[in-house]
């Protein structure tokens, strides 16, 4: 893990809530961090099992509730069932929806444990609440958790059982996931327990993940309050997700996402296209050149289409109110400007300007990557052009969402996009025209949505997320290749095509093809 991932485990404010910097400030009181990419939205891949959960394949995942007497009881028979596949607006549903059932988790609610009074120490926890980014919540918290896991194996649980998947897709002495639930006020964390770890590891050493039945365990995703849609986000985090809201409180964020501006209410909001892509979960579609698409609803087709490449580049999605984005009363296309190359503008003094490195991602976490409304690294350009969410207003699907009628171009004075200078436009954030522009929305009857989208003419189809597998690489790339008279092509080059094809239908023909 890295020190950008520290900050999102401390902290998870909900949106609005104004926390500043004080993660910043616990994480000046912490050694240097070695390592680096946890929670990173995949710069680096090789890192599941130690840093990451697997977020491919099936997986069997552990949720340990923790009920302290003298707070509201968890209601396990709710928990056993918005845990199993069986709810249609669960936990597993939810993930096997935005993984397009690539990501295939299973997960047990394991034994209740339980404690008569707080099992946090009361002369710094008296009421038993966990105030967020408190830094006193750190070594209680590794021993509480160590408890946990400790009582659970003793209960007969078998943890071999939680280890099927890994990097490669198959077991690798790392838990697949592993949660803590428990019914004390606390917000919630992604905590990379082996970093912190200097005491026992359950397994006769000290520090370092906690191994139970030979599996180690190297983070948890916790919750509090009882609240199950919290550990929905968290447990995104354990599958390299970071934060997409502001953490700073001067906007909501980014909409849209699981790990953005959503409020952890019932109605849980699928991935950002960004995040889709990242995690292999799209069917990715780079456009070269102007193309008409259709595009299918996201949340049974996965399609996005990619504009652009390299660093900056703009992700369109059909989004809706379906199984999931039930927030949504319209259907229209979502627009999100991407810059992976998103620098920390450091406000604080204390730190320099840090790099950012493709690999080097933690650093950009490090000043939350999404805080700045106006140069976030995933940004949902709006299609009314009114700046809402840039000005912390509401926002509003009729309007930010793109349907008959929207179009966005580029800007041609090619001027830099600010709070003073609101242009609504498709240029980069240098100001310089991306080339892409977004026209003819037309929405069908099964909800797939048609749309002219111009991208770069060439060149826009080497591009790979990953050396091997399933969506690594574009499933279309530019217009599939035409036949026939449908595309007449002109002036002389087209004509020899022209007179090559006719040729070769003839040769065709003569050869009974
Ligand atoms: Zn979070």
């Amino acid at each position: 893990m890295g020190r950008g991932g520290l900050l999102g485990f401390l902290l998870r404010v909900r949106p609005g809530l104004v926390l500043g910097r004080l993660g910043v400030l616990v994480l000046l009181l912490l050694p240097a961090l070695a390592g680096a990419d946890y929670m990173d939205h995949f710069a680096q891949r090789d890192d599941v099992g130690p840093r990451k959960a697997p977020s491919l394949g099936d997986a069997r995942l552990l949720l340990i509730p923790v009920e302290v007497k003298g707070f509201p009881p968890l209601d396990r028979a709710r928990l056993e069932r918005f845990f199993s596949p069986d709810d249609e607006n669960g936990f597993v549903r939810y993930y096997e929806v935005a993984s397009l059932g690539r990501y295939r988790p299973r997960v047990t609610v394991g034994p209740t444990i339980g404690y008569d009074a707080c099992p946090l120490p009361a002369a710094q926890f008296p009421t038993c609440s966990v105030a967020r980014g408190d830094i006193n919540a750190f070594a209680a918290g590794i021993d509480l958790l160590r408890e946990a896991v400790r009582k659970t194996d003793e209960a007969g649980v078998d943890f071999t059982a939680f280890d099927v998947n890994g990097r490669a897709g198959v077991a690798d002495r790392w838990a697949d996931g592993v949660m803590f639930l428990t019914n004390v006020p606390f917000g919630g964390i992604a905590f990379p327990f082996a970093y912190f770890n200097r005491g026992d590891n359950l397994s006769g050493g000290t520090s370092g993940p906690l191994v139970v039945d030979g599996v180690r365990i190297g983070h948890f995703a916790v919750a509090g309050d009882a609240d199950v849609f919290v550990m929905v986000h968290e447990f995104g985090h354990l599958l390299g997700l970071t934060d997409l809201y502001d953490e700073a409180g001067n906007y909501g964020g980014l909409q849209l996402s699981v790990m953005g501006a959503w409020s952890y209410d019932p109605k849980i909001v699928l991935p950002d296209a960004e995040t889709r892509w990242r995690l292999r979960w799209a069917n990715w579609v780079q456009v070269q050149g102007r193309q008409r698409l259709t595009l299918k609803p996201v949340e049974t087709s996965g399609e996005v289409a990619r504009v652009g490449i390299g660093d900056q580049y703009f992700l369109v999605e059909n989004r809706g109110p379906g199984a999931f984005d039930r927030h949504l009363p319209v259907r229209g296309l979502a627009v999100f400007h991407v810059d992976r190359d998103v620098r920390s503008v450091t406000t604080q003094g204390s730190f320099p300007k840090l790099g950012a490195k493709e690999g080097d991602f933690v650093n950009r976490i490090l000043d939350c990557v999404n805080c700045d409304a106006w140069h976030p690294y995933v940004r949902l350009v709006q299609a009314d052009g009114a700046f809402d969410l840039e000005n912390n207003r509401r926002f509003n699907a009729a309007d930010d969402l793109f349907l008959p009628g929207d179009f966005i171009l580029s800007d041609p004075s090619s001027s830099v996009r600010s709070k003073t200078n609101p242009v609504n436009a498709t240029n980069f954030y240098s100001g310089q025209p991306s080339g892409f522009a977004l026209n003819d929305v037309r929405l069908l009857d099964d909800g797939s949505i048609e749309v002219t989208l111009d991208a770069p003419a060439s060149g826009q189809c080497e591009e790979r997320l990953c050396p091997e597998g399933e969506a690594c690489a574009p499933v279309r790339c530019g217009e599939a290749p035409r036949t026939g008279c449908a595309a007449l092509p002109t002036g002389p080059l087209g004509l020899l095509g022209l007179l090559l094809l006719e040729q070769g239908l003839r040769r065709r023909q003569r050869l009974g093809l």
